[in-house]
């Protein structure tokens, strides 16, 4: 069975396609069969798994507007080893097509129920809102990999978050629950991004992953070469930090399974 995780946090610019892709490519390399389902207009995570967004059909919208099934439009990240639904700027009006239809929060998780046993791990990469797209994405989640930066803001964008994923579990998923946070960009050395880091950990406890991944100029390149910064350049800090965020995504799917069997 494969374990499905929505990459969401609805602040703009906080590592969740850098995560998404890099994570994706880190477990491919771990021997997991991958699928990345771009949920975001702006295409970022398609383009950076090496896929060229302008040309992709059918993608992510056609999907959700029951127009294709979701095995014609997976395409193959040949350097990241694994496969993506990609999406484009198109997606953008699918959110409000979609307001119209039949079981509108559901149409991601039926189209992924298609293909699900093919893979280990589906990540999806939300867009930064919490509109219906990210919706979707909550509501075929077994769970939500939040990244974040340690910053004064973070924690008030997060009690949001965690109010729809609260909501989302109410009413459309009940099994839904934080897989993790994530740190990124982190410095180590400003006293804020401790003391913000702190609360986290206060917060959330064993929910925030050891791994910590630093700014690192390496995994910004990567995405303009079409390449997750995992393979761009393994020996980065920035790639070393993703590499270890798999082992514990991998070590809490384990835990996952075996207190679902017990
Ligand atoms: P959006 O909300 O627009 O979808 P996002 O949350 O997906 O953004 P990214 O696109 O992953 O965020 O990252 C935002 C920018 O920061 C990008 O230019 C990316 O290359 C850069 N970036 C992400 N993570 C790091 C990092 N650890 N070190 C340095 N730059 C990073
Ligand atoms: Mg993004």
């Amino acid at each position: 069975m494969s374990r499905i995780l929505a990459i969401a946090n609805q602040k703009g610019g906080v590592g969740k396609t850098t995560t998404a892709v890099n994570l994706a490519c880190a477990l491919a390399q771990a021997g997991q069969r991958v699928l990345l389902v771009d949920l975001d207009p702006q295409g970022n995570a398609t383009m950076g798994a090496g896929v060229e967004k302008r040309t992709a059909l059918p993608t992510a919208y056609q999907i959700l507007l029951g127009e294709a099934d979701i095995g014609a439009a997976r395409l193959r990240s040949a350097q990241g080893g694994f496969d993506v639904v990609p999406a484009n700027r198109e997606l953008a009006g699918g959110e409000v097509e979609m307001v119209d239809l039949e079981r509108r929060e559901f149409r991601l998780k039926a189209a992924l129920l298609e293909v699900a046993d093919e893979y280990d791990f589906v990540l999806i990469d939300c867009a930064p809102t919490l509109n219906l797209l990210t919706v979707n994405a909550l509501a075929a989640a077994h769970a939500v990999l939040i990244p974040m930066q340690c910053e004064y803001y973070a924690l008030e964008g997060l009690t949001d978050l965690v109010a729809t994923i609260k909501k989302v579990k109410m009413r459309l998923n009940p099994g839904i629950e934080i897989e993790g946070l994530l740190r990124v960009m982190y410095d180590p050395r400003s006293t804020l991004a401790q003391q913000v880091s702190g609360e986290l950990k206060r917060h959330f406890g064993a929910k925030v992953y050891d791994a910590l991944i630093p700014r690192n100029v390496r995994l910004a390149e990567a995405p303009s070469h079409g390449l997750p910064g995992v393979v761009y350049d393994r020996h980065s800090k920035g790639a070393q930090a993703y590499l270890q965020l798999a082992r514990e995504v991998l070590e809490r799917a384990a835990a996952a399974v075996g207190s679902a069997a017990a």
